[in-house]
C-alpha cells in the first residue's frame, strides 16, 4: 500500500505531521482514533493493515449505541506513526487546526487470534468485500465493531457499534480527552492562544 496520496496532501517542511519512514513494528495490529478539528470537527478512525494506517473520516464520530450507523468516509492511508500525532496542523496547511489520539489501542478482526500475518490476511480480504468486522480493545471503545462499505460508492462506509456487553446509550464522545496526554482539543486551542470559535 502507497503513501503517495498522503505525502502529496502535505508539505513535512510545514507541518510537524509524520513524512512515514518508521515501520510498522508491534506484534499485535493497532488502531486509533483521533479527534480533529479541521474546517469541521470529526473523528479520524484508523487500523493498520500492511505497515500503514487505512483511515477513514467519521463527521459524528463514533458510538457505542448500536442504533447509532455514523458515516464513515474512506480517505487516504495515513502512515503507521501517524497514531503518535498529536498537536496543531498549522493555517495553510492540508487538515490545519488540532489533533488529539482521541482513543487507542489494539484491535483484531472477528474470528482472528494472536497470529499477526494471519490477522492481516483476515482483514485484507474484508476489506476488499467491503464488510469489516472487528473487536476493538482500546480505551474508550471496545468490543465488536463492523465497518460496512454502503455500495453507492467505494469511499461511503457506516461504522457500527455491534450488540455486545460494551454497547451502549451513553454518548462516548463526552470523555473528550486524549489517551495521550489529557489535552482536550479546546486546551490546545488555548494554549495556542486561539479563541474556542474558529475564524476563517
Ligand atoms: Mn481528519
Amino acid at each position: 500500500m502507497s503513501l503517495s496520496d498522503y505525502r502529496k496532501k502535505r508539505n513535512f517542511k510545514n507541518t510537524s505531521e509524520p513524512a512515514g519512514k518508521k515501520k510498522a513494528d508491534l506484534k499485535q495490529l493497532v488502531f486509533i482514533v483521533q479527534k480533529h478539528n479541521a474546517s469541521r470537527m470529526h473523528y479520524d478512525f484508523r487500523l493498520e493493515l500492511d505497515g500503514v494506517l487505512k483511515s477513514w473520516a467519521v463527521p459524528k464520530g463514533p458510538s457505542m449505541n448500536p442504533e447509532n450507523k455514523r458515516l464513515a468516509m474512506m480517505v487516504e492511508d495515513h502512515p503507521f506513526d501517524y497514531k503518535d500525532f498529536e498537536g496543531t496542523i498549522p493555517k495553510g496547511n492540508y487538515g490545519a487546526g488540532e489533533v488529539i489520539v482521541w482513543d487507542s489501542g489494539i484491535y483484531l478482526p472477528a474470528g482472528g487470534g494472536t497470529d499477526k500475518d494471519e490477522n492481516e490476511k483476515l482483514l485484507r480480504k474484508a476489506l476488499k468485500k467491503g464488510d469489516i468486522k472487528i473487536v476493538l480493545l482500546g480505551k474508550k471503545l471496545k468490543g465488536e465493531f463492523a465497518l460496512v462499505n454502503m455500495r453507492k460508492d467505494e469511499k461511503s462506509w457506516l461504522l457500527i457499534k455491534k450488540q455486545d456487553d460494551y454497547a451502549a446509550d451513553t454518548d462516548i464522545l463526552k470523555k473528550n480527552k486524549s489517551v495521550i496526554s489529557g489535552k482536550t482539543i479546546e486546551m490546545i486551542q488555548n494554549a495556542n492562544g486561539r479563541k474556542k470559535t474558529k475564524s476563517k
